[in-house]
Order: structure tokens, then C-alpha cells, then sequence
């Protein structure tokens, strides 16, 4: 059997990963455009920041590598059509120009997603920049610590526009966040964290203009020298466009099935609208536990998942992807948060009733002295109708972000308030408290629901 896999990043390299195992003899074709197979986007903070030196280290894997695997990797070579009847696919050759057809019995793509670029005036000028892919991200580091480059405009208040918008204020910049959203991290976190996490940018020279949207941007010569908003302006000597990105798939619009959001249609054993062909990633959509229903959530986590679950499919109806439950975490200075699931902010989208309660207590025993101690912040979200675990958010300078974990399991085996305000969770006072901040949230929600 000849399979092809398309995209060398987190659901591409899964995809091959799993065909190593369960395919030994299959013959592995591995695609990539770029000239750099398996960069991971996920690590571009830690490589900014120089907690990693080497930009060529933040990968899975190298082309010589998987080569002793057996695996045929082809680097700077793009698919840039599929013929579904014919079993085959064009790949060009960036380094010659030359093109070729090759066949295959099973094909996955994995070809992710691309940063949206604003469609505003002055768009085209120097120094805007994404956070994505491994030529941003020198770019980027870079920008770092170039003395030129004193203003520093992030685009986007979500997860990636955080990133940069941390990495570039540890570098010294004036940094400044702008979002169409009153909050910062609008759609992770409710307000009882956003509010503790907008004070702390602020301490650490990260200026907040939300609730704002950019009109244009003005340069000189050439270059970007300001972000004009309906509120406002403000100087930039660069610009990181980080307001969301949108499924690879315009190539494919004439081949397979896309959803009406563009990303590539696909069923629960991650088979598309063509025969043998196999769709994961970020240019697919999920199955959101909390709902069931198809959700747009882009993380690595879900891309290789679904990666394995192609390749368990690949010769019959197995197995289903699991659904998800959207779970992430992100430090932002001192502070280090998670959620997962449905929260207030979100919860109107879905068309369910939802009910939350949110809990404030210290990580470890009152007794454990300060320094050895911390606040937690938890929300547990729920639904009213059957006490159905839902979502949760969790933020402390202690890192106990771990506990979302327990959440998405329980969201995803339709655990009620009931049976998590009693759960065991272990006790000693040098990790946590008799009852652990779950329960005393889940106990909160019980007497809520009577
Ligand atoms: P992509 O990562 O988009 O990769 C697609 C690959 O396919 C690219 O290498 C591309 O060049 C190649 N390609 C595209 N078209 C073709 C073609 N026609 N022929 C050949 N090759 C092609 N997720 C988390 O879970 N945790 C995190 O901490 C996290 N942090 C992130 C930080 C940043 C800054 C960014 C940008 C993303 C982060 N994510 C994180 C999200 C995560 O990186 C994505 O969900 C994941 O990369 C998606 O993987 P993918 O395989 O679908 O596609």
C-alpha cells in the first residue's frame, strides 16, 4: 500500500507516526512545502523568549531521521492537486520548478491553517508580521533585538497574540494589544481572570486597547509606522497580525467537500467527501465533547489525535475520533491558566443552557506559610438541566493547571456535579487541600442546583 501524507506539522507527523506502527510495509510518501519538515509553532514563545536557542531544534523530527524509518520525505515540495478518480496527486518541485504525478492508495492531508491578514489599507507594508511557521519565528526573534524596533503592535488578544505580545515586552519593546474584544483572551477565560490577567500586561509594559477594531495602517517609505483603530492610534515600528487564521484549503475547493467556514468536510473516522483521501488538522473541524457538535478548535493536541485516528480508519471503519473538549493552558507572566469546555463567555454561541459557579481558595492548607502558598481561581460551568459537567478555568501563580485535565475527562464521560463534588482526589498539604478545589466547586454547584 502507497500513502501519501501532506503537511509535516503535528497532524502530519502523527499521520506517519502511526503508519510506522501499524504499516510497517506500507510505502510512505511525506510531503512539505516548506524547507524545514516538522517545525512546531507551539514552541515559537520559548525560542522568542531564548529559553530554546536553536529555531531548528523546535521539531518533531528530521528528514534523515525519518529516512532510516523508511519514510520518503519529500521538503520543498508541494501537492498542489489531487485527482480523486485517478488516485493521484501534481506535486511541484519548489527547488527546480519541475512538476510530476504521483499515485497513492491512501492519502491524509494535514496542510493546517494560514494567518488571516487584515483587509485593510497599508496592509502590504514592511515590518507586519504573523507568529506561525518556522520563518516567522526568525523573523521575529530577530525583531528582538533590533534597537530599531522600539514599538511593538500585536494584533489579537487571543492565545497567539499573548505569546508575542509576552516575548516582546521580556525583549524591552513597548508593547501594545489590540482587540475588537473588550478582553484580553475573550473566548478562553470569564472575567474573574481576565481581570487579574489585564492589570499584570499592564505591570509589565503591555498596553491594553480593546473593544477597538484597526481601520489602516500608515507608513513611511514603506514600512509601518502606525495602527489606526476607531478609537485611536498608535506608533508601530511592528506589527504582528495574530487575529485568527483560516483553513489551507482554497486549492481544494474544486476537489473535495469543504464546510461553509472552508475547512475540508469530514466524517467521525476522519474520511472526506472523496474515497481513500483522509482530512486532519487545523483545515478540519472537531467534535466539541461538551456538544457534540462540529466546532473549529485549533490545536496541535487535536491534530494528533486525529492524525491517528486517520490511519486506524485508513482500511476500514474502526474506530471514531474521540470528541474534545477544546482544553489549553498558557502562563501569562506570573500567572499560569487553563480551561477547557464551555465557559460564560462562550456559552451563548452553542444555543445550551448553562449555569457557573466560581470558587476562590489557597492551593495548599491555610496553615502553609505564603511564600509556600498561593491563591486559586476555579469556575466549574454546568448544565442546570442534569448537572452535566460542562467547562472549567483555573489560574493561580502556582501551576495547577493540571486539574483541567481531570475536567476534560469528566466532560467527556458526561460526569454530573453529583459525582464530581465527591471524586477522590488525593490530600497532602505539600500539593493540595482535603477537598480539592473540583469538589468544593462541584459541592458550590450542587447547593446551587437544589
Ligand atoms: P499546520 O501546523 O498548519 O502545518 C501544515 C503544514 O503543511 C505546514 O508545514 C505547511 O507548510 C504544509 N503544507 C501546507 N500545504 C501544503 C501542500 N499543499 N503541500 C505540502 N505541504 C503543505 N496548539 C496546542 O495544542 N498547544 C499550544 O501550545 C499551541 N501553541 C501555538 C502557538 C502558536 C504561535 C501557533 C501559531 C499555534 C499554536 N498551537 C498550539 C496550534 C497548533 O500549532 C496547530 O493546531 C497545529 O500546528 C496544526 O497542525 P496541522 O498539522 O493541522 O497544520
Amino acid at each position: 500500500m502507497k500513502v501519501i501524507v501532506i503537511g509535516s506539522s503535528h497532524g502530519g507527523f502523527e499521520a506517519v507516526q502511526e503508519l510506522l506502527q501499524d504499516y510497517p510495509n506500507a510505502e510512505i510518501q511525506w510531503y512539505e512545502k516548506g524547507d524545514f519538515i516538522s517545525f512546531l509553532s507551539c514552541g515559537m514563545q520559548l525560542y522568542l523568549e531564548g529559553l530554546v536557542k536553536d529555531v531548528n531544534s523546535v521539531r518533531y523530527a528530521t528528514k534523515e531521521g525519518m529516512e532510516k524509518k523508511g519514510v520518503h520525505v519529500f521538503v520543498k515540495q508541494e501537492i498542489t492537486e489531487i485527482n480523486p478518480s485517478q488516485h493521484q496527486v501534481t506535486v511541484r518541485n519548489l527547488n527546480d520548478d519541475s512538476t510530476r504525478t504521483e499515485s497513492y492508495d491512501k492519502l491524509i492531508i494535514s496542510t493546517g491553517a494560514i494567518p488571516s491578514k487584515l483587509p485593510v489599507a497599508g496592509n502590504d507594508l514592511e515590518n507586519i508580521y504573523f507568529m506561525r511557521g518556522r520563518d516567522w519565528a526568525m523573523k521575529l526573534k530577530r525583531a528582538t533585538v533590533e534597537p530599531n524596533i522600539r514599538n511593538v503592535v500585536v494584533i489579537g488578544s487571543g492565545y497567539i497574540g499573548i505569546e508575542a505580545a509576552e516575548a516582546f515586552a521580556k525583549a524591552g519593546k513597548n508593547v501594545t494589544v489590540i482587540d475588537i474584544l473588550p478582553r484580553i483572551l475573550g473566548t478562553y477565560l470569564d472575567s474573574e481572570f481576565t481581570d487579574v490577567l489585564a492589570p499584570e500586561l499592564e505591570k509589565h509594559n503591555v498596553n491594553l486597547a480593546l473593544g477597538q477594531s484597526v481601520q489602516k495602517f500608515e507608513g513611511e517609505n514603506g514600512t509601518v509606522k502606525q495602527v489606526i483603530t476607531d478609537k485611536g492610534s498608535f506608533d508601530a515600528d511592528l506589527v504582528i497580525e495574530a487575529a485568527g487564521v483560516k483553513p489551507n484549503t482554497q486549492w481544494l475547493e474544486n476537489t473535495l467537500e469543504l464546510n461553509p467556514d472552508h475547512t475540508i468536510k469530514t466524517d467521525a473516522y476522519q474520511r472526506t467527501s472523496a474515497e481513500d483521501i483522509f482530512a486532519v488538522g487545523d483545515a478540519t473541524l472537531v467534535t466539541f465533547a461538551p456538544t457534540d457538535q462540529p466546532a473549529k478548535i485549533a490545536l496541535a493536541t487535536n491534530s494528533r489525535r486525529q492524525g491517528r485516528f486517520a490511519v486506524k480508519n485508513l482500511e476500514k471503519e474502526t474506530i471514531p475520533t474521540p470528541p474534545v473538549s477544546g482544553s489549553s493552558a498558557l502562563s501569562v507572566f506570573k500567572y499560569h491558566f487553563a480551561s477547557t469546555g464551555i465557559k460564560d463567555a462562550t456559552a451563548g454561541s452553542y444555543g445550551i443552557k448553562t449555569e457557573s459557579v466560581y470558587v476562590e481558595d489557597t492551593w495548599r492548607p491555610a496553615f502553609v506559610p505564603e511564600d509556600h502558598n498561593a491563591k486559586v481561581q476555579f469556575k466549574l460551568t454546568y448544565s442546570p438541566e442534569d448537572g452535566r459537567i460542562l467547562g472549567a478555568q483555573i489560574m493561580s501563580t502556582a501551576d495547577v493547571t493540571a486539574n483541567i485535565n481531570t475536567i476534560s475527562l469528566a466532560i467527556e464521560k458526561h460526569v454530573t456535579v453529583d459525582e464530581l463534588a465527591y471524586t477522590d482526589f488525593f490530600f497532602q498539604p505539600g500539593f493540595d487541600r482535603p477537598w480539592n478545589i473540583m469538589n468544593v466547586a462541584a459541592q458550590k454547584a450542587q447547593l446551587k442546583m437544589k
